[in-house]
């Protein structure tokens, strides 16, 4: 009786869909794009998707393209898609009718819980038709998933993951899965998405004038898109605005807006202080002190609520509710709406000064109550880029400059503005560097002020802004931040931690970790043991299809890519058996680091903002260089 009432409520109901709107159309589309590894083959597979679904409105195509880069919103509002293994488990488990142990043991034969999940559903004999999933229906249900907390929310989430699977086909288990896992890894970088995204815009328009796109129209679209993104990081405003106002339209209508976190702009590194004055010969610029602290990116909003993001677009607005809460005392009248872009440094009242980056990192990021905190705090700001209304960008360093010192009042040991001088001989650059330094700060900035190269680049790597860091004057110009892959058991005094660690720089364009050297030095005890704590929990059987290396030195156990480490080296060497870099300098070779020692743990970089192949391979090039003249 039960079968039959529900054969009737869902077959029965049959409402009539567009192919597209169902989720394996979408997966039809990941499978194509997981079986080539060839970037434009990839673009031309998902601006042909994006297309078709532009028919089917904007919500459907935001959906589509969060599903397609592993995320249920904006990766500033930090909610993330990933639920824990075993939750996953216990979800195939009850939506296959196989006992948990053996959904167990076949991951750890296949090394993959999707494949099991779609293998299980393969031989799985279901009773009754199921309603097709929708991609409205998957992206709803991972919404929920993400979002639910609370006592009861484990099961909860089974049982959704549960319903899930039980409605899919073998193939939509196993994306499901996957991304459920926050593994989706088809080779869908935001890059490419976007690109695609832009593609498929002009095809569409092209089309349905019965016209041809040329291919100065797709590259002009593409480089729309990607710098709207770099200021508006939300796909679905983005989306919105594309299929309303089209592409030339959408700069227009996506600008910066006070709440949503621009993607900062970063720096050069660069060894000597006459590499920057050749760089910067016959242009203007300006020196800072380079605070070693957290970059803090500011906003006050319409309502005059006033938030904060790491360079990493996280919200840290709890960590640094201490400074946000006062910030309207920093503001002159007039001051209502801004984004000022910053460094949160560790400050010691009594003897007032910087204190290191060690005592900031004892912050607490979450549950935060202002009474409790400790470690005082004071902001030292560096640049603006939006105030009362209008986006600051195009405007030269200068004006920005002075715009920033109008709009606010700066307050000792709470809230300043970056010190700088504009100095233009060696040795002024050099007292003032040496002056950076005895303050607590890590070196200089170095900034172009005037003309057309001294606007804002959203989260461009700029050669505008170079950074001389005192201890790598004689060295490789800049620590890296890498990513920890592997380990190796460790032996003697280091039985019962891992005795060293396996690291790998990303590689963007291939998407994938190359392995770069080994390291053992620098660690603490304590530290070792913390590692040992967070890094077993992570701990992968088989290595991922995304990571290179050498079997020369391949570690005990792997890790997923979760940690970023930063790390200090004597000088970069070719290597046969290191990956990184792999293409770059020498066709066959990477390049390894010599004598690596470990610094901090950056909290405020995600895996893929690790050090990429490109940088490796410049500071490889770089010493050579220098060493050659
Ligand atoms: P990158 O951001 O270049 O990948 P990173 O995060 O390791 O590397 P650094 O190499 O140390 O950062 O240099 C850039 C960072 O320096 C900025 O992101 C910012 O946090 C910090 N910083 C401190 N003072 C300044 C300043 N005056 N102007 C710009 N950035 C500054």
């Amino acid at each position: 009786e039960p079968v039959k009432k529900f054969k009737e409520l869902t077959v029965g109901k049959k409402e009539k869909l567009s192919e597209m709107k169902y989720y394996s159309s979408l997966c039809e589309v990941l499978e194509s794009v997981e079986s080539t590894t060839k970037r434009l083959e990839i673009t031309d597979i998902m601006s042909n998707f994006f297309k078709k679904m532009i028919d089917e409105g904007p919500e459907t195509l935001t959906k589509c393209v969060y599903l397609c880069v592993n995320q249920v919103a904006p990766e500033y509002e930090g909610i993330e898609l990933g639920v824990g293994e075993s939750i996953v488990m216990k979800g195939i488990a009850s939506s296959t009718g196989k006992q948990l142990s053996k959904v167990k043991s076949e991951a750890e034969k296949l090394g993959d819980l999707g494949t099991v999940a779609m293998n299980f559903r393969t031989n799985q004999k279901t009773l009754f038709p199921m309603p097709r999933l929708t991609i409205d229906k998957v992206f709803n249900t991972f919404y929920e998933i993400s979002t639910s907390s609370g006592a009861l929310s484990q099961q909860k989430k089974i049982d959704k993951i549960s319903s899930l699977i039980v409605s899919g086909s073998s193939k939509e288990a196993k994306y499901i899965v996957r991304s459920l896992e926050g593994k989706l890894r088809i080779g869908l970088a935001e890059k490419t998405v976007l690109v695609a995204l832009a593609q498929a815009a002009v095809f569409h328009k092209a089309e349905s004038k019965g016209k041809k796109a040329s291919s100065e129209e797709l590259s002009k679209a593409s480089e729309i898109i990607k710098t709207v993104y770099t200021q508006l990081p939300s796909y679905k405003i983005l989306v919105e605005s594309l299929l309303t106002h089209g592409i030339k339209n959408l700069q227009e209508f996506c600008k910066l807006v006070p709440g949503i976190p621009v993607k900062p702009m970063l720096a050069h590194p660069t060894k000597s202080i006459t590499e920057v004055l050749d760089r910067f010969e016959g242009m203007e610029f300006t020196c800072e002190y380079k605070y070693d602290g957290e970059r803090i990116q500011i906003h006050r909003l319409e309502n005059g609520q006033v938030i904060s993001f790491s360079r990493n677009s996280e919200n840290t607005t709890e960590k640094y509710m201490d400074i946000m809460s006062k910030c309207d005392q920093f503001l002159k009248s007039g001051t209502k709406t801004f984004i000022l872009d910053a460094e949160a440094v560790a400050w010691d009242k009594e003897k007032e000064c910087i204190l290191p980056f060690q005592v900031l990192s004892t912050r607490k990021r979450k549950d935060v109550k202002e009474s409790e905190i400790s470690v005082q705090v004071c902001v030292f700001v560096f640049d603006i880029l939006y105030l009362n209304g209008e986006s600051l960008l195009k405007k030269t360093f200068n004006e920005r400059r002075e715009i920033m010192k109008s709009a606010f009042i700066s307050s000792p040991g709470q809230f300043e503005y970056a010190i700088s001088k504009d100095l233009k001989s060696v040795d002024e650059i050099q007292a003032f560097l040496d002056e950076s330094i005895s303050g607590n700060c890590e070196g200089l900035m170095i900034k172009v002020l005037s003309g057309e190269e001294s606007t804002y680049e959203p989260s461009k790597r700029s050669r505008n802004w170079l950074k001389v860091k005192k201890d790598y004057l004689d060295g490789i110009g800049d620590s890296l931040d890498l990513v920890v892959i592997g380990a190796y058991i460790g032996k003697g005094k280091r039985t019962g931690v891992y005795g060293g660690f396996l690291l790998a720089c990303y590689d963007p364009e291939k998407e994938e970790y190359q392995s770069i050297c080994k390291i053992g030095t620098g660690f603490s005890e304590a530290s070792l043991e913390e590692f040992k704590n967070t890094l077993s929990a992570h701990v992968i059987p088989i290595p991922k299809p995304y990571y290179s290396y050498g079997d020369a030195t391949k570690p005990d156990v792997w890790f997923e890519p979760v940690q970023v480490w930063e790390v200090k080296a004597a000088d970069l060497s070719i290597s046969p058996v290191y990956k990184a870099a792999i293409g770059y300098v020498n066709e066959e070779k990477g390049i390894s680091l010599r004598f690596p020692r470990f610094i901090r743990l950056r909290t405020d970089k995600g895996p893929e903002q690790a050090t990429s192949s490109e940088q490796v391979a410049e500071m490889f090039e770089s010493q050579n260089f220098n060493s050659a003249s």
